[in-house]
């Protein structure tokens, strides 16, 4: 008797090793100390990026990314620029050529009608996205490329686009929200929530990171304007974020939304 109940004791501490064993596969890590990836995101490639985004994270040596709007009259006037952020090390990201929004949504009144997405096919915005893959990289000569959906719109003419473009990109800002990852584990790197930080102060700013830190995930800020153009953050809290994250790099991980959400895809395939 005693030496089945070692027996079954010695199986239940098997089992347990087992377990123990898995729980350490599973486990998403960031790398060494870190508590949160930051994602520094700039939509629509306006003028006041190039003039005070990139420079103050050039001062600090942080890396962001920008999602050019192909049709931005920046992409001819400044081409120069864009490239000199690429090669600096900056992300260039994908957000369409015409950048169609639903005009149909209220607020959205300043939609033009040429650049309804109600009244764009899905197979024309796919068209028009890989084609922007490609103007892409003209401009940097890469072919990793991200994605953020603009207006946080998906339906092209009534159907949802996203599947239909999602084997182009490594991942996705696809919606509107905390910005906040509430799981790194569960993430779905093409559904990835972004918060659009018009008139936030500094310390408003890095509240939310250290939110993000408390929670132990990851972080999407999606700016347009700095200092300028529209939906603004004024340049100083800009500015003030930026420094105290290079200030603090020990425990975040600011990098490209590109190669923090490799990383991310790496530790979630090694977790299955
Ligand atoms: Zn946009």
């Amino acid at each position: 008797m005693i030496t089945k109940y070692f027996l079954v004791a010695l199986g239940f501490s098997a089992i347990a090793n087992i377990c123990m064993a898995a729980d350490t596969k599973s486990a998403f890590q960031w790398p060494q100390k870190i508590k949160a990836a930051v994602s520094l995101s700039y939509d629509d490639a306006i003028d006041s990026q190039l003039d005070n985004a990139i420079p103050a994270l050039n001062k600090y040596g942080l890396k962001g990314s920008f999602y050019l709007k192909l049709a931005s009259p920046t992409i001819q006037s400044r081409l120069a620029d864009w490239r000199a952020a690429a090669a600096q090390g900056h992300e260039l990201g994908n957000h369409t050529l015409f950048h169609q929004c639903s005009r149909a949504l209220t607020g959205h009144e300043w939609v033009k009608p040429e650049d309804d997405l109600d009244k764009t096919t899905l197979a024309q915005l796919k068209n028009q996205i890989m084609l922007a893959n490609t103007m892409l990289y003209t401009i940097d000569g890469k072919n990793a490329r991200t994605f953020t959906t603009p207006c946080g719109d998906l339906n092209a003419a009534g159907e949802n686009y996203l599947a239909s473009v999602k084997s182009e990109f490594v991942a996705i800002k696809s919606e509107s929200g905390s910005g906040i990852a509430p799981s790194m584990k569960t993430l779905d790197p093409y559904a990835i929530n972004v918060l659009t930080p018009v008139g936030y102060t500094g310390k408003q700013l890095i509240d939310v990171v250290k939110a993000a830190a408390a929670k132990g995930t990851m972080v999407n800020f999606t700016f347009h304007g700095v200092g300028g153009d529209y939906l603004t953050t004024s340049k100083e809290a800009h500015e003030e974020l930026v420094k105290y994250l290079a200030e603090h790099n020990d425990i975040y991980w600011t990098d490209t939304f590109l190669n923090i959400m490799k990383y991310v895809k790496d530790e979630q395939k090694k977790a299955q």
